[in-house]
């Protein structure tokens, strides 16, 4: 199949801050972007070509937006089936909208995970209150009941300390399909950012490793502190889940590492990722340009890091008193400043991050929290 070359348009389906990185790789490289979302002067937006604001429901509005584009591709793995089957329609989707389907629901990724013989938290699929009651007997206290769709960033979860916690837990996430998961206890969480070409070519990032706060990706750091055998495990699952998803383009595995050196995947991102922003500052090749030479089917480029790196989430908490001092950040000779165009600081939301590079990683941490702190 002919490679898409610079000078052809991209269409994004989505048009957050993944889209807008992407875009500016995209752009680099001579490429022109499409954005599509029910927005209007979005993160892609602001950096893409074109901007269509309508509705993913909007079949017509769809379509017409791919056939004005050589490849789409997705920065939003919610993006209804419907609309990524309209697209198909007009011009090739990559990753396919069968990734997309597995992915974008809970008891789909697991059972794909289950029965691909890869290593899953475990779980239990739950569909009614009794359902719950029985899966908690199973797994035990504590677990965590997520909703089957639509959850990110801790959304639509409930630790479950009791079995007396059952009827609460069920109310509370709305009464709707969900997995119950075992808590693991987990020494760390580490997440492998991979792509794979339209010719099966495979690339990863290393394994990265992640810190949470309140259910939102906090810091990022790479390479993870883990033994070098449990890195090469962690990089060969995430292969074996692109080549079974037949992923074109990036994809990140999350892990839980557990503290006898066990990985259990617990979440798939067919796209880029939050824990690979850092692959912009400290790789020859970073994830968003990985995704659009995927997507076009040129050959993948070189992940190899520059150096350690670090990076911190900036998130609308920092507004409270008018906008941060990144003049302060920015005093920082290796620290780069990312921040997404949106105009609407909500506590939680994410605004932009900083990364720092460092001849070594417990340096790189230190400054990008120096950087942060200075905000
Ligand atoms: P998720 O939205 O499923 O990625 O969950 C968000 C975060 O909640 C994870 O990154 C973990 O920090 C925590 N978490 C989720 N599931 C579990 C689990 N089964 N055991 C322990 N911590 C969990």
């Amino acid at each position: 199949m002919n490679p898409i070359l610079p000078g052809a348009a991209i269409g994004v389906l989505g048009s957050g801050q993944l889209g807008r990185m992407f875009a500016l790789a995209a752009r680099r490289m001579g490429y022109r972007v499409h954005t599509f979302s029910p927005d209007s002067d979005t993160p892609t937006g602001q950096i893409s070509d074109v901007e269509v604001t309508a509705s993913y429901d909007d079949l017509d509005a769809v379509r017409s937006f791919a056939s004005k584009v050589q490849v789409v591709t997705f920065e939003f793995e919610n993006v209804p089936a419907a609309t990524a089957a309209a697209a198909a329609a007009a011009a090739p989707v990559r990753p396919a909208g069968s990734v997309l389907h597995t992915t974008q629901q809970r008891i789909r990724e697991k059972t794909f995970l289950l029965d691909s013989g890869l290593p899953v938290t475990p779980f239990r699929i739950v569909r009614n209150c009794d359902e719950l009651i029985a899966a908690i007997a199973e797994l035990g206290c504590p677990s965590i009941l997520k909703t089957a769709d639509f959850g990110y960033d801790g959304k639509g979860q409930f630790r479950i300390n009791s079995p007396t916690d059952a009827s609460l837990a069920w109310r509370s996430i709305g009464e709707r399909e969900a997995v119950l998961e075992a808590f693991v206890p987990f020494a760390k969480e580490v997440s492998v950012v991979a792509a794979r070409g339209l010719d099966g070519e495979f690339m990863h990032y290393g394994v990265i490793e992640n810190e949470h706060r309140n259910h939102i990706l906090d810091l990022s750091l790479s390479p993870a502190r883990i033994p070098a055998t449990v890195a090469r495990d962690a990089a060969e699952l995430a292969r074996a889940v692109l080549e079974k998803l037949s992923v074109v383009g990036v994809l990140c595995v999350e892990f839980f590492l557990t503290h006898t050196d066990t990985l259990l995947i617990n979440e798939l991102a067919p796209r880029p990722h939050n824990s690979g922003h850092l692959t912009v500052d400290a790789c020859v090749t970073s994830q968003f340009e990985q995704q659009l030479r995927a997507v076009c089917g040129l050959p993948l480029g070189a992940p190899t890091f520059h150096c350690p790196a670090a990076m911190a989430n900036i998130l609308g908490d920092l507004w409270g008193n008018g906008s941060p001092r990144f003049d302060r950040a920015a005093a920082l000779p290796n620290v780069k400043i990312h921040l997404y165009g949106k105009s609407e600081a909500r506590p939680g939301r994410k605004m932009g991050h900083l990364t720092a590079l460092a001849s070594t990683l417990d340096n790189a941490i230190e400054t990008v929290l120096a950087a942060r702190s200075s905000l």
